[in-house]
């Protein structure tokens, strides 16, 4: 028998704001421990929380980049247990009314569109981290009452590589988005894997086995391409699976069991009454709506089809959102966005990666490279000058043509003078030339890179063939 795979992913990003969710303490990165604590994120007795007003619009920005329904009652809830890195002994989430729910997420994967459900998109706090020393261990606060976003999907996922161009998608989305720098390293995106096996064609789920402790979107993938086919196994074996949570070890490459799996009923969910629910207005979420930026893919069809570029410039335009920008500036209107797209994937992306410059401190404009561009169109310079002149015009920023003009780089087109330099070409390479009259084609090739060379690539290179045939013939 067949077995397929059926996943759904959790992923919690923290949100991009300069403060926690419910007091004044600083959202931050790498600060000695317990530096940005206070009363409120320390659960200390008689303070009240107060709600982060962008925690809430990037929340439902999220659902509306991800087509969620927003509904006009959402509500805060505490999800009770102990734990030594949570002060208040509850970590407050949104439980059964949350902020988004109901939407989809469209991805690419291996060459073809994939589409995922998304369940809901709900607020909730982060916790402190413990940190165990030889014979004691620590507990930091700073992460303590970090907005957190949980991204929850339906198990529309089937395997490990659809898992995480998943990911991926998502990531880039909540990037462009403004909603969280999603940086892996500082720990700011973490995400837990349920999944199943069942026959294949079958609709029913089998027992859902949830893995924690993947810190890498590799991690999520080489987990999932150990634990399915453990899985799948162990049903052939005839056994039967317990839900449970097990844990990615990622250095051996096992998943282990870690728990039985608790139910919702064990964390006693209730309303949390000292947090108001949120109940948004028309107007406000108009206004969070005019926010939603050109989603990443939508982006990627939109350069293939307005500028006609090839699936893979358009890929790379879309991964760098600002280079995207920068070509869509040069390129509209201009009869060859290819040429354009050439220069900015190329040239331009690998000047910035030796200088110190970026897309922001560019010297030079958009309009400035499409006249560079317009120089080797029109045969007025070659490519291989407007190579010279794309470095002069990313270290200076003086305009193209006043480069040509200035250091006298003009493509030389005029018959006499090329003709001059063909036959003094063909005079001091008499074997090549001899190859030609033989039948050797390549030998042109040789020959016309010798003119090129001798006019310091001023040459037009299709009259120095041209030239360089008919007296060879002649
Ligand atoms: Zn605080």
């Amino acid at each position: 028998m067949e077995y397929e795979a059926v996943i759904g992913l959790e992923t919690h990003v923290q949100l991009r704001t300069r403060s926690k969710m419910w007091c004044g303490c600083a959202n931050g990165f790498g600060a000695a421990p317990n530096t940005h604590v206070c009363p409120v994120c320390l659960g200390l007795p008689g303070v009240l929380p107060v709600a982060n007003a962008e925690a809430l619009r990037l929340t439902v920005l999220t659902g509306y980049l991800l087509n969620c329904e927003i509904p006009r009652f959402a509500k805060f809830d505490r999800k009770n247990y102990f734990y030594p890195d949570s002060a208040k002994n509850y970590q407050v989430t949104q439980y059964d009314r949350p902020s988004t729910q109901g939407g989809h997420l469209e991805f690419e994967c291996n060459g073809s569109l994939a589409r995922v459900r998304i369940t809901r998109a709900h607020l909730e706090e982060d916790v402190g981290k413990l940190t165990h020393f030889d014979r004691h261990s620590g507990v930091d606060f700073n992460r303590a009452g970090v907005p957190l976003l949980e991204i929850v999907s339906e198990p529309d996922l089937t395997s490990a590589d659809m898992a995480h161009a998943y990911l991926n998608a998502l990531i880039e989305l909540l990037v462009r988005g403004g909603i969280s720098d999603c940086d892996m390293e500082k720990g700011m995106v973490r995400c837990d894997v349920n999944v199943s096996v069942r026959p294949k064609g079958s609709t029913g789920l089998g027992a859902k086995i949830e893995i924690k402790n993947m810190n890498s979107f590799s991690g999520v993938r080489r987990a999932l391409d150990y634990e399915i086919p453990r899985q799948i196994e162990a049903v052939r074996r005839g056994e039967k699976l317990r839900q449970e949570t097990r844990r990615w070890d990622d250095v051996a490459g096992i998943t282990e069991a870690m728990r039985s799996k608790e139910d919702a009923h064990d964390y006693r969910y209730f309303p949390d009454p000292d947090l108001l629910p949120f109940t948004p207005e028309d107007a406000w979420l108009e206004s969070v709506k005019a926010a939603v930026p050109e989603l990443p893919l939508a982006r990627k069809q939109r350069l293939m089809a307005a500028f006609s570029l090839p699936a893979g410039d358009a890929e790379v335009l879309k991964a760098n959102p600002d280079l995207g920008d920068f070509f869509e500036q040069a390129a509209t209107s201009f009869r060859n966005p290819k040429a354009i797209a050439n220069w900015v994937i190329n040239n331009l992306s690998a000047q910035l990666a030796t200088s110190d410059l970026t897309l922001a401190t560019l010297r030079f404009t958009p309009a400035q490279l499409r006249e560079l561009v317009e120089l080797v169109e029109s045969g007025r310079i070659s490519s291989r000058i407007a190579q010279d002149v794309f470095v002069t015009l990313f270290n200076t920023g003086e305009a193209p043509g006043s480069i040509v003009e200035r250091q006298g780089l003009a493509q030389v087109s005029d018959t006499g003078a090329i003709g001059r330099i063909c036959d003094e070409v063909i005079a001091a390479h008499p074997g090549p030339a001899a190859d030609y009259r033989a039948g050797k084609i390549a030998a042109l090739n040789f020959l016309k890179g010798q003119v090129m060379k001798l006019s310091k690539g001023k040459a037009n290179p299709g009259l120095a063939g041209e030239l360089l045939e008919s007296k060879l013939k002649g």
